[in-house]
């Protein structure tokens, strides 16, 4: 079985076997069926979590590091992958890089596609619409902490009804 998805944080290798929609305690509930082909077991998982934690292999993932970069076969993340030279990506047929000029055209291809994502995204940020809705959040997240912070000191002992410190009356 050839690997089509890779677990987001923890790399290896996956298989989608199946979607199907549960039955009995699940009923209704969409449903993947997966093979991990590190450990050779097939798991079931919600698809919704499937989607959240599992992404699916690029032709041009690199095949030893499937994308992340780093080291896989010693272990050591902190190392670059000899597979890929630290990109992640190979060449758009699934090759390792022959040379200098074919890296830099991989690195050169993954520059271009973060670009047009930045670009994406300050437009997307330059909207006043969005803008709002991202002051909006801040505040809330502020008034959130000042009430969660007054509840603690309310509930904290010397404070509140009972407390020794309480002068209500
Ligand atoms: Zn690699």
């Amino acid at each position: 079985m050839k690997a089509s998805h890779t677990h987001r944080q923890h790399g290896g290798r996956y298989a989608l076997v199946s979607e199907s929609t549960g039955a009995g305690p699940l009923e209704g509930q969409a449903l993947v069926v997966y093979h991990d082909l590190d450990r050779d077991v097939q798991s079931v998982t919600t698809l919704d979590d499937w989607q959240q934690h599992w992404r699916a292999i690029d032709a041009d993932d690199c095949s030893i590091c499937l994308g992340t970069g780093t080291d896989q076969i010693k272990g050591n993340r902190s190392n670059p992958c000899g597979g890929c030279f630290g990109l992640g990506k190979v060449r758009s047929d699934g090759e390792t890089p022959a040379d200098r000029w074919e890296v830099a055209d991989i690195a050169l291809g993954l520059i271009r596609r973060q670009q047009q994502e930045l670009v994406q995204r300050r437009q997307a940020m330059a909207m006043p619409e969005v803008r709002e809705a991202i002051q909006a959040a801040r505040e809330r997240g502020q008034t959130d902490t000042i009430a969660r912070q007054e509840s603690e000191w309310r509930n904290s002992p010397g404070h509140g009804p009972g407390g020794q410190r309480y002068t209500g009356d």
